[in-house]
């Protein structure tokens, strides 16, 4: 069997990952973006990485627009504010959005001739500026993979993912997600979780992607219910961080499958978090791979005793405490969409349009706890 690992992200992991590395930014040039929301002023890493970019003398100028499921028109908005500008590279700083958003931001800044909707196409540029990635929650792995997930003009949720578009840096300090509030905790928790499972699944897995998938579901299935009720212990915050960035290596290698499909439409037009919005479909989606790929099914969800109890799991953290109402006609819309996804190149079993349609009225209707 012949398999291949790519990971050129040089990563720092640990409390003050930060503070004591971050002059190897320097060698990135003399000014950047950074690309954040509205949190980072709360968690204590706006103000680190502040002092970091002053010590070492690097001139910064701060895009704090970004907001949850990042879309074209947001980068027209950051576009209008900084093309032109000697931009040397970005930082994103946040959950996966603002490290999406930096990536994508940093493509169309270095490949000026792009409309913004052609960050998807990869073929047509072969360059970004440097991004450095600081996550503050603990769920899409961002700051180890070359993904970016941006919402379209439609509402429709795409993204870019390639060889040259992994950050170049990466300081993952889990102080930094002792503030996330409970429901966050749950789904970012669970987006992991989704990540590590379907990697191991996936026609793209290896062994060395199934080792580190094995390890992130076990310290999710132990870490995640004691983080969530002890939200200030910071070792079970580690235990969660350190899960979520092996589980973004794996995806990096992997692919997600079509259950992050599935749960796109449910986050855009539903409001609900991805993490929530991607665990809640997950037991139905590898009931429909087992039937290609038993072995990997009951491998990847062995540490719950099978898919019952990862149900049961689920359940307990609360990912099917969701209040949706979804028309015939929506419901029918998001089965076209999701039988056409691209993730079902690396998905195994038949997830036709009837099949799909199927699986989401069988949990927006049966299993959800509104
Ligand atoms: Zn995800």
């Amino acid at each position: 069997m012949m398999w291949r690992f790519y990971e050129p992200v040089e990563l720092f992991f640990g409390k003050d990952s930060l503070l004591e590395n971050g002059k190897l930014i320097k060698s990135l040039g003399k000014k950047c973006v950074i690309t954040t929301g509205k949190s980072s002023k709360k968690n204590g890493s706006l103000d680190d990485l502040e002092n970091v970019l002053k010590q070492l003398g690097i001139e910064y100028e701060i895009y704090d627009e970004v907001k949850e499921n990042p879309s074209f028109d947001m980068l027209r908005d950051a576009l209008s504010k900084y093309k032109g500008e000697k931009v040397d590279f970005i930082i994103g700083l946040g959950g996966g959005s603002p490290m999406d958003f930096a990536k994508a931001f940093s493509v169309l800044l270095a490949n000026p001739e792009l409309k913004v909707p052609e960050v998807f196409d990869t073929e047509k540029y072969s360059k970004m500026l440097p991004v450095v990635a600081i996550p503050t929650t603990s769920g899409t792995g961002s700051e180890v993979t070359q993904y970016s997930v941006i919402t379209d003009d439609n509402g429709n949720k795409g993204g870019f993912g390639t060889a040259f578009t992994f950050p170049t840096l990466s300081f993952a300090d889990p102080k930094y997600t002792v503030t996330m509030p409970d429901h966050l905790i749950m789904s970012t928790g669970i987006d992991a979780l989704s990540h590590a499972v379907e990697g191991y699944v996936s026609k793209r897995s290896s062994p060395f992607v199934k080792l580190l998938a094995k390890k992130a579901i076990a310290l999710i299935k132990d870490y995640l219910p004691k983080a969530m009720e002890n939200p200030e212990n910071f070792e079970y915050r580690e235990k969660m961080m350190y899960a979520s960035t092996l589980a973004g290596m794996v995806i990096a290698q992997a692919g997600t499958t079509v259950n992050h499909a599935f749960g796109y439409p449910v986050t855009t037009f539903k409001g609900i978090k991805h993490g929530q919005a991607t665990g809640m479909f997950l037991v139905e989606t590898l009931k429909v791979m087992s039937e290609e790929a038993k072995e990997e099914v009951e491998e990847a969800v062995e540490v719950f005793g099978g898919l019952d109890g990862l149900e049961s799991f689920l359940k307990e953290v609360g990912v099917y405490k969701a209040d949706i109402e979804a028309s015939e006609e929506e419901v029918k819309t998001w089965a076209e969409r999701t039988s056409k996804a691209k993730h079902l190149a690396v998905t195994h079993g038949n997830f036709d349009f009837d099949k799909v349609k199927r699986i989401y009225e069988e949990v927006l209707l049966k299993k959800l706890e509104k």
